[in-house]
């Protein structure tokens, strides 16, 4: 049987939600990234942004199978010596970094290059679940938010770019226009 689309996004979204994240907390870093870039940067621009990355299929597959491997760890229902790799964040597993830097990949070299800055400066909700010890694990979870305002503030400069250019051709049009 063929998962819906509609069941997956529901269930990723829920995965976020009970992990204590929400779309404006993550909306907020990417504001911070590219707000240097773009001084008329504004937070609804960051949470569309953010909600239309959320859409895409890719990166709920990654939210479902980073956040469940957070889960089982946190149960202690993986084996070792996987569960311990999990608990512990070991710096060197790089699986969680793999899994969320693959789901930016479609959104171009600023995701990209935003991804490797966050994995090394965590910033806001990002930090909050690194330096959560004791209880929760967020190995797989504080990349894949990563991801997610990585691949939003690639968006954001795409797209502003185009609507840029898409304001001087019609500024050029209608100069030629008064001209002619
Ligand atoms: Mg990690």
């Amino acid at each position: 049987m063929r998962v819906h689309s509609s069941v997956i996004k529901k269930a990723a979204m829920e995965k976020l939600r009970d992990r204590g994240i929400t779309v404006e907390e993550i909306a907020e870093i990417a504001y911070e990234m590219q707000k240097p870039f773009t001084p008329h940067l504004t937070m609804e621009t960051c949470i569309e942004s953010v909600q239309a990355v959320l859409n895409k299929r890719e990166m709920q597959h990654a939210l479902l199978v980073g956040i469940e491997l957070d889960i089982l760890a946190e149960k202690n229902l993986l084996s070792e010596p996987l569960l311990s790799l999990v608990r512990n964040d070991e710096g060197l597993f790089g699986c969680d970094e793999t899994l969320a830097l693959g789901s930016v990949l479609g959104y171009g070299s600023i995701a990209v290059t935003t991804f490797g800055y966050l994995d090394k400066y965590k910033t806001g909700i990002i930090k909050k679940l690194d330096t959560v010890k004791d209880g929760p694990v967020h190995t797989f979870t504080d990349d894949l938010v990563a991801s997610i305002a990585a691949a939003a503030s690639g968006r954001i400069a795409h797209r502003l770019r185009d609507e840029e250019e898409r304001l001087s051709d019609l500024q050029n049009l209608d100069s030629t226009k008064q001209v002619g």
